[in-house]
């Protein structure tokens, strides 16, 4: 007998992002939806894959990651967040930073307990909620200044910790809105966690595209929210590599030792010649990452400065790569129609906000990923100016 599927994620389509460059792609359109740069990584960092590729790093890396690589990124997060990490008791090698939250979300969710996610959420966390038998509960990100500045609003936050709040889920620098966390936040939020029993997952994935002279506030920085979280990052942005699919977790040892029980049932290990080689690379150029704030800082400002004579309304983002920009001068359709029939007819698609929200936004806003080449972005905007 062949069972019926009774699906455990019967609410779940496929993703935006896949939908919207599908779409792109069909109708050959400038593709500003899913986020992911148009350069290469830097050559000497494929130099050393092809080294490696060549001389025997082709089977099985240790579980929680080759040794050198976890080493870099130890001294890494001692050098930028003053935290001394052990490489081989809280940092794990994940594949990619989605594997680094969905096998946090395993390892702490059980079935009835409640994880809070700020709206708009990066699509990737409720499913995997729910797949650990957990409750999502949805705080939209405050509003202001015309709504466009996004800020967590802690006083919903406040009231919405119980003791059933096994896990609150941060993702600053945020996608899509481009918030982010300042080191008094964090104290905040420390205190307002003390008598609760809830882990944290930081999902930290921007870390390195923060503007205007502000840097980025990691959970690593701070001593007492440190003690309960998980801290997840990712090599795509950073080196322009969203499709090598490599991100890490780094936790307490106890945090760790739970991480890994499930990391090692869910990947097992992440692929080896490229673990070699970020581990070269890292130990060669340490610095890499500080010109990455510019680069897109001066990718934004040629975005911005495109469409200002557009019917667009924006206010350039403050990190990430990713623009809001507010259409309620040319359309009041909906967010996810506009993405599409835009696509259509000026051949530039974005990405709809409200697929990342439980209760309905208003839906004026749509994101465009600025990580793009200059030709690009001034077809794009040229295009958009015609609205
Ligand atoms: N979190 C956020 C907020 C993201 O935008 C992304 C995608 N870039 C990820 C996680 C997933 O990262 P990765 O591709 O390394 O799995
Ligand atoms: N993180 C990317 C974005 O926000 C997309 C990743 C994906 O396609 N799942 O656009």
């Amino acid at each position: 007998m062949i069972p019926a599927i009774d699906s455990k994620l019967p609410n779940v389509g496929t993703t935006i992002f896949t939908v919207m460059s599908q779409l792109a792609a069909d109708c050959g359109a400038i593709n500003l939806s899913q986020g992911f740069p148009s350069f290469e990584p830097p050559e000497r960092l494929i130099e050393r894959i092809e080294f490696h590729l060549r001389n025997g790093a082709n089977q099985y890396a240790p579980m929680p990651g080759v040794p050198g690589l976890r080493e870099q990124l130890a001294m890494k997060t001692a050098r930028l967040y003053g935290r001394a990490v052990d490489a081989d008791t809280e940092i794990t090698i994940s594949t990619g930073a989605t594997e680094g939250l969905f096998s946090t979300i395993q390892a702490v969710v059980r079935p009835g307990d409640e994880v809070i996610v700020f709206d708009p959420a990066y699509d990737s966390y409720e499913p995997a909620i729910t797949l650990a038998g957990g409750a999502t509960r949805h705080i939209p990100l405050a509003r202001r200044n015309d709504g466009f500045d996004f800020e967590v609003d802690w006083e919903a936050l406040h009231s919405a910790l119980s003791d059933k709040t096994r896990l609150l889920i941060l993702n600053f620098p945020h996608n899509p809105t481009g918030a982010i966390l300042t080191a008094a936040d964090l104290n905040r939020l420390a205190e307002m966690l003390r008598p609760y029993p809830t882990f944290l997952l930081s999902d930290e994935v921007y870390e390195h595209i923060v503007f205007d002279g502000t840097t980025h506030t990691s959970l690593l920085s701070n001593d007492e929210l440190w003690e309960r979280s998980f801290v997840v990052s990712s090599f795509g942005k950073t080196f322009h590599a969203t499709g090598w699919k490599i991100g890490y977790c780094i936790a307490p040892p106890v945090l760790t030792a739970e991480f890994r029980r499930v990391h090692q049932f869910t990947t097992f290990t992440v692929v080896t010649p490229i673990q070699h080689a970020l581990a070269d690379f890292l130990e060669e150029s340490p610095d890499f990452h500080l010109d990455l704030s510019a680069f897109y800082q001066r990718k934004r400002d040629l975005f911005c400065r495109l469409l200002e004579g557009s019917r667009f309304r924006m206010k350039p983002a403050r990190s990430t790569f990713f623009q809001i920009l507010d259409y309620s001068d040319i359309s009041g359709d909906n967010d996810a129609t506009l993405a599409c029939d835009w696509t259509r007819q000026i051949g530039v698609a974005s990405i709809p906000l409200s697929p990342f929200c439980e209760a309905p936004l208003e839906a004026n806003k749509l994101r465009f990923c600025f990580a793009k080449d200059d030709e690009t972005l001034t077809d794009a905007a040229r295009r958009l100016c015609s609205l």
